[in-house]
């Protein structure tokens, strides 16, 4: 039985009393319930302060693959288990320059440049430091057009997980999280998104497919988050815009036990 998964993540919103403020919220909402586990990653700059309210789980936007050295701006996943964040968001589809609504002008793309090869740098580091990964991976408006969605996706989920033995994948998270959907308020249909969360588990190694935590991610919010999370192959759910109220974010949570 796979325990349901439930993450905020704020993006680059909130200062810092607020970010505080919702925490303590949120905690006060959920508290610890036994049947979810769920967490948010906040801005960098607050991971400290939030890591010491020492009460729902905290995880990083994004991290880097190398322990330390000339790697001006970066931070390392031994920086963020010393500091006791939880969790690693890895390959987000704003990282990779695959935006749903684009707020940024198209000439600065290369600036947001994930790759399938660093996700898998930054999925083994993360394996090999303790920290649970969350990868995400997801189809654009035009391949899910064009038929693409399952090959898209084999292809993201093939590239992260290239090199790593069943045995070191065993914390490992999946965020299902089409690109169009994600802050658009256009959700993906439960079903549909079921589909896709069930071809993923099925190009998983065949010793981890019942194991393997997959979320679904993009629009999630208070009113379609229970259908959703009820869906046989959804495991709960990476959430964007929906987490940053703590009294919104609390019924998402609820919604998946
Ligand atoms: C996300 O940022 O991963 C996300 C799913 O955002 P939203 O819930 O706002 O669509």
């Amino acid at each position: 039985m796979r325990k349901k998964i439930v993450i905020g993540n704020w993006k680059m919103n909130k200062m810092r009393s607020d970010a505080i403020e919702t925490v303590k919220e949120l905690y006060a909402a959920v508290g610890d319930p036994s049947e979810v586990e769920y967490g948010v990653c906040p801005p960098f700059l607050y991971l400290s302060e939030l890591v010491r309210e020492n009460t729902v789980g905290i995880g990083a936007q994004d991290v880097f693959w190398k322990d330390s050295g000339a790697f001006t701006g970066f931070t390392s996943p031994a920086m963020l288990k010393d500091l006791g964040v939880k969790y690693a968001i890895i390959g987000h589809s704003e990282r990779r320059g695959r935006f749903g609504k684009l707020e940024v002008p198209e000439s600065t793309i290369g600036s947001f440049a994930e790759t399938d090869e660093t996700v898998n740098l930054k999925l083994k580091a993360c394996l090999a430091h303790g920290l649970i990964p969350i990868v995400c991976v997801g189809e654009t408006l035009a391949e899910r057009e064009a038929g693409k969605t399952d090959s898209v996706i084999g292809g993201q989920i093939s590239g992260a997980l290239a090199g790593l033995s069943d045995a070191e994948l065993d914390t490992l998270v999946i965020a299902y999280e089409p690109v169009w959907a994600i802050g658009t308020g256009k959700v993906c249909d439960a079903a549909e998104a079921n589909r896709v969360c069930a071809m993923i588990r099925s190009c998983l190694p065949a010793s981890l497919r019942g194991s393997i935590r997959i979320q679904y991610g993009g629009s999630v919010n208070p009113a379609n988050a229970r259908e959703l999370f009820s869906q046989s192959d959804i495991d709960g759910g990476l959430v964007g815009g929906a987490s940053l109220k703590a009294s919104d974010f609390a019924e998402v949570v609820r919604a998946a036990i």
